[in-house]
């Protein structure tokens, strides 16, 4: 290859979902739901788009959609911000982070990350020109504690990339880990990236935006999604939040980057996000039915399932469950011979990967989950036996 080229990795959801296209396997693999979404919403969205809304729209989105997203959060989480200086809607939650990323990081910055970590975080920190510092969890809790986070900021960290609820864990970050990070924050000036796109579908307990803790209001930048809060994930509507210094500051890579997101999705969205707080509740009951027939068919076929309380995912133990194959090699054995897709958790290490957990997509139809279940029951009996 020509050597001018970066070395950016192939996405293992792009390899894992090719994989279950070129099988015909299950997927289960990449995080998306089988239910259409929302009819209102995706009318709003049709009818916007014959109604006009074609051109673009303002560099930092409709000001609809920064009122919706500034109202909502003060709704939701109690949260106050400006929708006219501190709402920046992006493509995606993913543009917004590498906004936020390739404004914020400049050349030997250090920049903590959190293993397992979203796959988007690294060659983004790279091309930014950030040097990783690596924190590593460990199942089956995954808890982040003071030591190790001291270990990774120090005087030269710029930012700390923050996934809560985190995706591939399912795992919510309690209040005194959220006081940990925002006091680390605070001593040594840094900037808290914090992808909160699975702030809403929780199960149990409460979401806890870090930028409502104390003394985080202005060292911030929270990102949001709306393909996760209505189930579109193909709509790569996002947006951030943060005060008004940073917004701006971020603002200024997103306008380099796409500029503007279709403006007939901003409409609709602007529509979702008013909808009743009961709508939310019921998106969450329905999610958990389809997460508990998941996790009850992978039991009943003897596999540990690790704890998880949010996110469309939900993890299997492999040693716990008696096989001995590490989760890459199963993944591969699963999709080509058992049918089913399935994404390594190793997948989202840098280094010391964990290789025994292997993350499964829930939200699907019944009859789409019980065959799933039936051909991961027989990989595991062929497994165990051999
Ligand atoms: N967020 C999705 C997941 O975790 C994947 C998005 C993508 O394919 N880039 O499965």
């Amino acid at each position: 290859m020509n050597p001018v080229y970066a070395a950016l990795p192939t996405t293992i959801f792009e390899k894992m979902s090719a994989l279950a296209r070129e099988t015909g396997a299950i997927n289960l693999g990449q995080g998306f739901p089988d239910a259409p979404g929302p009819e209102d919403v995706r009318r709003a969205a049709a009818d916007a788009l014959i109604d006009g809304y074609n051109q673009y729209p303002p560099m930092l989105g409709l000001p609809e959609l920064r009122r919706a997203v500034a109202s909502h959060y003060r709704d939701h989480h109690s949260l106050d911000v400006d929708w006219q200086s501190e709402v920046v809607v992006t493509s995606g939650a993913t543009e917004a982070i590498a906004a936020a990323i390739l404004s914020l990081v400049s050349e030997g910055d250090e920049v903590v990350l959190i293993q397992p970590l979203y796959d988007a975080y690294m060659p983004m920190v790279r091309r930014a020109g950030g040097i990783p510092r690596l924190i590593r969890l460990e199942p089956p809790h995954w808890t982040l504690d003071a030591a190790a986070l001291d270990a990774a900021v120090g005087p030269k960290t710029r930012l700390i990339i923050f996934n809560n609820p985190a995706n591939p864990t399912g795992r919510m970050y309690d209040r005194a880990t959220l006081e940990l990070i925002a006091d680390r924050c605070i001593r040594h000036d840094v900037v808290a990236v914090c992808d909160e796109v699975w702030e809403h579908v929780i199960f149990g307990g409460e979401h806890i935006p870090l930028i409502t803790l104390p003394g985080m209001r202005d060292r911030t930048v929270k990102i949001g999604s709306a393909g996760k809060i209505f189930a579109l994930t193909g709509w790569k509507v996002g947006w951030m939040v943060a005060g008004k210094a940073l917004a701006a500051q971020v603002a200024r890579a997103h306008q380099f980057m796409t500029f503007t997101t279709p403006p007939n999705l901003q409409v609709a969205v602007t529509q979702g996000l008013g909808k009743p707080a009961s709508w939310f509740m019921e998106m969450r009951t329905a999610f958990a039915r389809s997460r508990d027939r998941l996790i009850a068919g992978l039991e009943a076929a003897g596999y540990a399932v690790l704890p998880s309380q949010a996110t469309w995912f939900v993890s299997v133990d492999l040693t716990a469950s008696g096989i001995t194959l590490d989760d890459a090699a199963f993944a591969d054995r699963m999709a080509i011979e058992g049918g089913v897709v399935t994404i390594p958790v190793s997948a989202f290490f840098e280094e010391g990967a964990v290789t025994n957990i292997v993350r499964l997509c829930y939200c699907k139809d019944d009859a789409v989950l019980d065959a799933a279940i039936e051909r991961l029951a027989k990989m595991r009996a062929k497994l165990t036996h051999s």
